[in-house]
């Protein structure tokens, strides 16, 4: 396998003691989750998520946006983790400081067992009162959608970041501190459109970190500084890990 990938790399791995990676949607298409760029189905075709997910699509219609979020979290509850999250999972047990941050909000990423994921977009699995902006974790079941605050009885909604809202304030400082601080700094399946963290990896490439983009949008290249690989996340991860650290696939 290791002759797949350049030696400057695996070499570059090895020595590496901080390396941080930001995962997007990418990273759980072969889990079975539609990433954004996937059009929706059945029910939700005619909608766009960009019109979803936003706080003025929640006030016009709320429980059109509960209900799509739910559908989400049902698919995402049902889906289990891919061999790319596994494969970071053994990344970050032999990697002296690791720092996994993701935009995804399945959870999949803390499901697969790694233990330090900083969430810059939220977990659809908690809900928060979007009036008062503080997490609730039961609610009566009353029949009304969406359900009601118990403390408030403002309306309930999940607990993710939508367009137009600001990134968790602690989630921002971490990834902007982990991306300037590391060696290598990987970007997986992430279109790299959605800021702020999109421009995290220019931030460590700027710091001098080695950069590698794995997706399925990128041309194959490798510099001395910058490596592109185009491969499905789930195949080229575990297969990079083994190549770097042979005593990580036994973990
Ligand atoms: P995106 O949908 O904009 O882009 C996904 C990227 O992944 C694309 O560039 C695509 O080429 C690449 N890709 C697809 N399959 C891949 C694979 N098997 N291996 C490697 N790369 C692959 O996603 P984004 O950049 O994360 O931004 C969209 C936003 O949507 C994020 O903020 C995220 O919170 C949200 N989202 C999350 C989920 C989830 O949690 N699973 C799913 C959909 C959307």
């Amino acid at each position: 396998m290791s002759e797949e990938f350049p030696q400057t790399l695996l070499d570059t791995l090895r020595r590496a003691q901080r390396i941080t990676v930001l995962t997007g949607a990418g990273i759980s298409a072969e889990s079975g989750l539609p990433t954004f760029r996937d059009k929706l189905t059945g029910l939700w075709a005619h909608y766009r998520p960009e019109d979803l997910s936003t706080p003025d699509a929640f006030r016009r219609d709320p429980r059109l946006v509960w209900e799509w979020f739910a559908t989400h979290r049902a698919a995402m509850t049902a889906a289990a983790p891919n061999p790319a999250h596994h494969a970071l999972v053994r990344m970050e047990a032999v990697v002296p400081q690791f720092t996994l941050l993701t935009q995804n909000i399945d959870g999949l990423h803390q499901r697969a067992d790694n233990r330090r994921v900083v969430e810059l977009h939220g977990n659809i699995a908690r809900t928060k009162c979007f009036v008062e902006d503080l997490p609730v974790d039961t609610w009566d079941e009353t029949g009304d959608v969406p359900p009601r605050c118990p403390r408030c009885g403002g309306l309930l909604r999940p607990d993710v970041v939508w367009f137009g809202e600001l990134l968790p304030e602690q989630a921002l400082a971490t990834a902007s501190a982990a991306a300037k601080q590391c060696d290598v700094f990987f970007s997986i399946g992430t279109s790299g459109i959605v800021e702020p963290a999109a421009s995290l990896a220019y931030r460590a490439l700027s710091r001098g970190a080695t950069v590698v983009l794995i997706n399925l949008d990128v041309v194959n290249d490798a510099s001395r500084q910058l490596y592109k690989i185009n491969a499905p996340a789930g195949q080229v991860l575990p297969a990079l890990v083994e190549a770097a650290w042979p005593t990580a696939a036994a973990l």
